[in-house]
Order: structure tokens, then C-alpha cells, then sequence
């Protein structure tokens, strides 16, 4: 049993299928990429498996637990998005520890958590700013951050590079491969783009049109039939 396993999993809007019968699995710490074109249905994959929107039927087992009927919170997945969704009024700090809101931890272990966290993706001197003090590359980190605050068993990460510039998007893509490897956080990784898959994965999960068509490691997306 793998650590995560997507089970013949559907999901529609009204009369339109978005994805059909998807099924694939990772292991613990693996970083995993979706690949495909855009409008395939890769983020509503994702938002599936956050909890942010139903599923028509199949199973997600997290740990060979089925999450399906669970809340978002109840699921304990992080999700960084395109757009970074900052608070604008509260500073990097208060930011991060908004993610741990739900789970009223006592204010000392809140703010042991967020130095670390904020350690962790390089930005503890940037604690007292604000987001619009940040460069785009910095504010997704605060993202990232928001969401490893909570120790996520399971982090999503919807083309949160493709709003950067190439310099910064280079930059990030090792900083989020770094700290994946450090934290061995099962990692599932959105991207319309080959070379990032290529070069962040462990294994590429290949979409097209609402379907896997192939699943494997970086080297077999080119030399499999
Ligand atoms: P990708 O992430 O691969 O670009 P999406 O999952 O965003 O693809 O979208 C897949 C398809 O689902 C698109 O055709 C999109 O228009 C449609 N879609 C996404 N969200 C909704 C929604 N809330 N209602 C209806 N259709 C949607
Ligand atoms: P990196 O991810 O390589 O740190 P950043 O996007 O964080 O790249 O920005 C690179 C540098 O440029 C940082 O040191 C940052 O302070 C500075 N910078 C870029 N844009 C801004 C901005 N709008 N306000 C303040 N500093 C900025």
C-alpha cells in the first residue's frame, strides 16, 4: 500500500467531465509531478484532494485512510497556489501563523513553529514586513511557509512558479526541492511546464484531457510508447 493511492477517481460540473477514472499513487517523500497542458484538469485534481471541492465517486487513501468524506482541515494537507492569497494587512509573521489558527496551540509553541518555518525558506529578517514590502518570489515563499506551518502529511503545490520571473522561478524550484528532501514531505507538484517537471520530480504523472496517459520517472516520459 502506497502512502498516497488516487483511486479511480471522477469528477464533473454538471454535464461536463472534467476528469474520468484517475488513478495514481505516491510514496512517502516522494515529490511527484502532474504534468499536462492547460484546461486538462489538473488543479480541480488537486482541489479534490485538498477537500475544496467534491468528487463524483472514488477513493483518495492518505496513509490507508479514504479522505473523501473528511474536511479540508480534517485531512491535514498544505496547498500553495498560483496567486500567493496574502493577507495584505498582516505582516509575513502574522500571515504564517494564520495557518495555525484551527489548531489553538498554545502562543509560544505558535511562535517557535513560525521562526522555524520562516528559517526553513530564508526569510526570518523579513518577519515584520508586509506583502506589499516583498517581491513576488519572496511572497510565495511566505505561501509555502503558511502552509508547512501546520506540518502538513501531504503538500500540494498548484504552478505556484508560474507567476515569477524565469531568475526567480530557477531560484524557488531548487529552495522548494531543498526543503521537500529536508522536511521528506510527500510531495504532489502542478506544472504545465516539461522542464520543471523534468528537472523538481521523482516521477512524472503525464494528463491529458482529463486522463493519466502515462506515469513514470523523469527518464521514461520520452522513451515509454
Ligand atoms: P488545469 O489546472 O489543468 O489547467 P483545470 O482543472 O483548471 O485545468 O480545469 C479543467 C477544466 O475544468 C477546464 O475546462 C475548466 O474550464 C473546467 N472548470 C474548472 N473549474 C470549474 C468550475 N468551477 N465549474 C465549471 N468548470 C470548471
Ligand atoms: P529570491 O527568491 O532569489 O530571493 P526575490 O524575488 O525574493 O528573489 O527577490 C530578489 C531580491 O530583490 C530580494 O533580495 C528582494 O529583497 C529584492 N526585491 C525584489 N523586488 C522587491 C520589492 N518589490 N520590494 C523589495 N525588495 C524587492
Amino acid at each position: 500500500m502506497s502512502y498516497l493511492e488516487v483511486k479511480q477517481l471522477n469528477k464533473s460540473y454538471g454535464p461536463t467531465q472534467i476528469f474520468q477514472q484517475i488513478d495514481f499513487s505516491a510514496e512517502e517523500g516522494e515529490f511527484v509531478t502532474l504534468l499536462g497542458p492547460s484546461g486538462c484538469g489538473k488543479s480541480t485534481l488537486l482541489r479534490c484532494l485538498a477537500g475544496l471541492t467534491s468528487v463524483d465517486s472514488g477513493q483518495i487513501l492518505l496513509q490507508s485512510k479514504d479522505i473523501v468524506p473528511l474536511s479540508p482541515q480534517n485531512r491535514h494537507i498544505g496547498m500553495v497556489f498560483q496567486s500567493y492569497a496574502l493577507f495584505p494587512n498582516m505582516t509575513v509573521e502574522k500571515n504564517v501563523a494564520f495557518g495555525l489558527k484551527m489548531q489553538k496551540l498554545p502562543g509560544h509553541e505558535v511562535q517557535q513553529r513560525v521562526t522555524e518555518v520562516l528559517a526553513l525558506v530564508e526569510l526570518t529578517e523579513f518577519a515584520r514586513r508586509y506583502p506589499h514590502q516583498l517581491s513576488g518570489g519572496q511572497c510565495q515563499r511566505v505561501a509555502l511557509a503558511r502552509s508547512l506551518v501546520t506540518r502538513p502529511r501531504l503538500l500540494l503545490l498548484d504552478e505556484p512558479l508560474s507567476a515569477l520571473d524565469a531568475r526567480i522561478r530557477r531560484h524557488l524550484r531548487d529552495q522548494i526541492r531543498r526543503i521537500q528532501k529536508e522536511l521528506k514531505l510527500t510531495t504532489l507538484f502542478v506544472t504545465h511546464d516539461q522542464e520543471e517537471a523534468l528537472t523538481l520530480s521523482d516521477r512524472i504523472v503525464l494528463m491529458n484531457r482529463g486522463k493519466i496517459v502515462q506515469n513514470g520517472d523523469a527518464e521514461s516520459l520520452y522513451t515509454q510508447p
